[in-house]
């Protein structure tokens, strides 16, 4: 089994956290853009029906195994939307403000008390686009959705979303603090252990 491993993304941040975490057990992570996989269209209901799509393309056309991933928000007030359309809530062009400013007008009349939601990462990696047994791992992270924003770091719906035992938002918390507690740092964290060892006795 080769060492090299594709993402299926196109963000660099991604990038840089799943290679850190991968290299240290031989992996090789590339980007996707480096064997020109195009954009799939993600029309799956759920996050994980999502990332097999992407993993399972960025595999066949790249040739090599290959890791996705899949994530958003979940509100049960809303009955777990925004979920899988997390990144586009408030329509064309992706705007994480819009998208913000469109969840505190859907939980305008939920009171305190009332604004559970999670945000959830699902990670699929396929030893090849034909793999029978991908491995796949889904992590949330519990917390509430504020009433006004708060904080500066993080991104898309971190300013809005609460930790209770923290006392503070994700926008609020320290990137070192969020990459350990998070759905996807937690989700990598497990993905590791479920990995086939590049020198191919899995
Ligand atoms: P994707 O997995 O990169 O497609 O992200 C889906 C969307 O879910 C993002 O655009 C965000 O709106 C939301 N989301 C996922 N994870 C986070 C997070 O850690 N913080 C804030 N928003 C997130």
């Amino acid at each position: 089994m080769s060492n090299r491993l594709i993402l299926a993304s196109g963000n660099l941040g991604k990038l840089r956290e799943f290679d850190q975490l991968l290299r240290p057990l031989g992996y090789d992570v590339h980007p996707q853009s480096a064997f020109e996989v195009p954009e799939i269209e993600e029309t799956g209901l759920t996050f994980v029906e999502n990332a097999l799509l992407k993993a399972r393309q960025a595999s066949r056309v790249g040739g090599l195994p290959a890791l996705a991933d899949d994530s958003g928000l979940e509100v049960d007030a809303l009955d777990g939307a925004p979920g899988i359309y997390s990144a586009r809530y408030a329509g064309e062009p992706k705007s994480d403000e819009r998208n913000n400013a469109r969840l505190l007008e859907a939980l305008a009349e939920v009171p305190e008390g009332r604004r559970r939601g999670r945000y959830w990462c699902v990670l699929v990696f396929l030893r090849h686009a034909e793999d029978p047994v991908p491995r796949i791992v889904q992590c949330s992270w519990e917390g509430e959705i504020l009433a006004h924003p708060r904080g500066e770091d993080g991104f898309g719906y971190d300013p809005l979303f609460w930790l209770p035992d923290r006392g503070m938002s994700v926008a609020e918390l320290p990137a070192a603090e969020k990459n350990r507690l998070s759905h996807r740092g937690r989700a990598l964290q497990a993905l590791a252990e479920h990995l086939p060892r590049p020198s191919g006795e899995d």
